[in-house]
C-alpha cells in the first residue's frame, strides 16, 4: 500500500461539490504537488487529509493506518500555511520547540532537535530573535522548521510561497526542496503556480474543477499534457483552434493544436536540416523580449500570433521587429487534441 491513500474522497459545503471520487496514491518520501488554478479544490483537498477538515465520502490512509475519523493530531501531520502562524510573543527557539514541549519531551532532546531544525533551515544564528524581527522568508523557514521538528508521518505545505516576493520564492523553493531531500518526509506541496510545481516535485497531481485531471512527473506533465486546459495552464503553449491551425498551417495538419513556443525554430541559410521534420512558413516579428538566457518573439503568421522562444546567443543574433523569419515547426513536437 502507498504511504498516502485516499479513497473516493469526497467533500461538500452545503450544497456546493468541492470534489468527489478523488483516489490518491503517493509513496513514501515522495514529493507530491498539488497544481491547479484558484478555487478548484487543492486547499480543501490537503485540508481533508490533514484532518483539518471533515469530509462527506471515502476513506483516508497515513502509513497503512486509517485515519479518516481522526483528528489532526493524531494523523501525525506537520502542516505549513501561507501566513507563516508563528506565535509572535515566543522566539524563533520557542515556537519551535512549542510541539515538543506539548508532548512533554526531555529538555536536552528538545534542544538537541531544535538545534538540528535551526541548521536545516540554515537559522542558527536566530534563535533568539522574535518573528516580527525576521523577514518573511525566515518566518516561513521557522514555520517549516517547526511543522519537521516533531517528525511528522507527512508534511503538508499550503502555498507556503505565496506571500513571499519572487526573489525569495525561488530561493525558498530550492530551500524546501533540499530539506525534504535531507529528512525524505513525504510531502504534499499546494500551488497554482506551475513553475514552482515544475521545479519541485516528484510528480505533479493537476486538478481542475474539483478532479485530478493528470498526474505524472514534471516531464511528463510539461511535455504531454493530456487535455488543451492542460496545455495552456501548463506551458506556454501557442493554441491553434481548427480554423486558426488551417489558417497557419494550410492543408499540412488539421484540428486543435498546441507548440510549445521552443518547439519552434528559425531557419538559418547557414544550416543544414532534415527539412522532412519540419513544417516551415513564414512569419514577421511584431515585438520580442528578452528573458534572460532565452528570447521571447512574438511573431504573426497568417493573421495569428504566436510566440516563439529561441536562445539568446549575444548581440547580432536577435531578430528585429518587422524582420521576416521562416519559421521551422518540428513535426514530432505538435500535440493534437
Ligand atoms: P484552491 O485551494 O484550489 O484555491 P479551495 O480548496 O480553497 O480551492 O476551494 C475550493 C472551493 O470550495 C471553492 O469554490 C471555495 O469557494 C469553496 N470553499 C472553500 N472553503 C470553503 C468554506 N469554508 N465554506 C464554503 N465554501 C468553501
Amino acid at each position: 500500500m502507498s504511504f498516502i491513500v485516499t479513497e473516493t474522497l469526497e467533500k461538500n459545503y452545503g450544497s456546493t461539490k468541492v470534489f468527489k471520487d478523488i483516489n490518491i496514491n503517493i509513496k513514501k518520501g515522495e514529493f507530491v504537488t498539488l497544481l491547479g488554478p484558484s478555487g478548484c479544490g487543492k486547499s480543501t483537498l490537503l485540508r481533508c487529509i490533514a484532518g483539518l477538515n471533515d469530509i462527506n465520502h471515502g476513506e483516508i490512509y497515513i502509513d497503512g493506518e486509517r485515519v479518516t475519523h481522526k483528528s489532526a493530531r493524531e494523523r501525525g501531520v506537520g502542516m505549513v500555511f501561507q501566513n507563516y502562524a508563528l506565535f509572535p510573543n515566543m522566539t524563533v527557539f520557542e515556537n519551535i520547540a512549542f510541539g515538543l514541549e506539548m508532548k512533554k519531551l526531555d529538555k536536552s532532546y528538545i534542544r538537541n532537535k531544535v538545534d538540528e531544525m535551526l541548521k536545516l533551515v540554515h537559522l542558527d544564528d536566530k534563535a533568539n530573535f522574535y518573528p516580527d524581527e525576521l523577514s518573511g522568508g525566515q518566518k516561513q523557514r521557522v514555520a517549516i522548521a517547526r511543522s519537521l521538528a516533531t517528525e511528522p508521518k507527512i508534511l503538508l505545505l499550503d502555498e507556503p510561497l505565496s506571500a513571499l516576493d519572487a526573489k525569495v520564492r525561488k530561493s525558498l523553493r530550492d530551500q524546501l526542496k533540499e530539506i525534504q531531500r535531507k529528512t525524505n518526509v513525504t510531502t504534499i506541496f499546494v500551488t497554482h503556480d506551475q513553475e514552482e510545481a515544475l521545479t519541485i516535485s516528484d510528480r505533479v497531481f493537476i486538478m481542475d474543477k474539483g478532479n485530478i485531471v493528470q498526474v505524472g512527473t514534471p516531464e511528463e506533465i510539461y511535455t504531454n499534457p493530456r487535455t488543451l486546459f492542460m496545455a495552456e495552464f501548463i506551458g506556454n503553449y501557442n493554441i491553434l483552434k481548427e480554423d486558426e491551425t488551417r489558417k497557419v498551417f494550410g492543408n499540412d495538419i488539421f484540428g486543435n493544436v498546441a507548440i510549445r513556443p521552443e518547439a519552434i525554430y528559425v531557419r538559418e541559410a547557414e544550416r543544414n536540416y532534415d527539412l522532412d521534420e519540419f513544417i516551415i512558413k513564414k512569419a514577421r516579428v511584431k515585438e520580442f523580449s528578452i528573458l534572460g538566457n532565452v528570447i521571447r518573439y512574438f511573431v504573426e503568421c497568417k493573421g495569428i500570433d504566436l510566440r516563439v522562444d529561441l536562445l539568446n546567443r549575444g548581440k547580432g543574433k536577435v531578430y528585429e521587429k518587422d524582420g521576416i523569419l521562416e519559421l521551422m515547426f518540428l513535426k514530432k513536437e505538435i500535440k493534437y487534441y
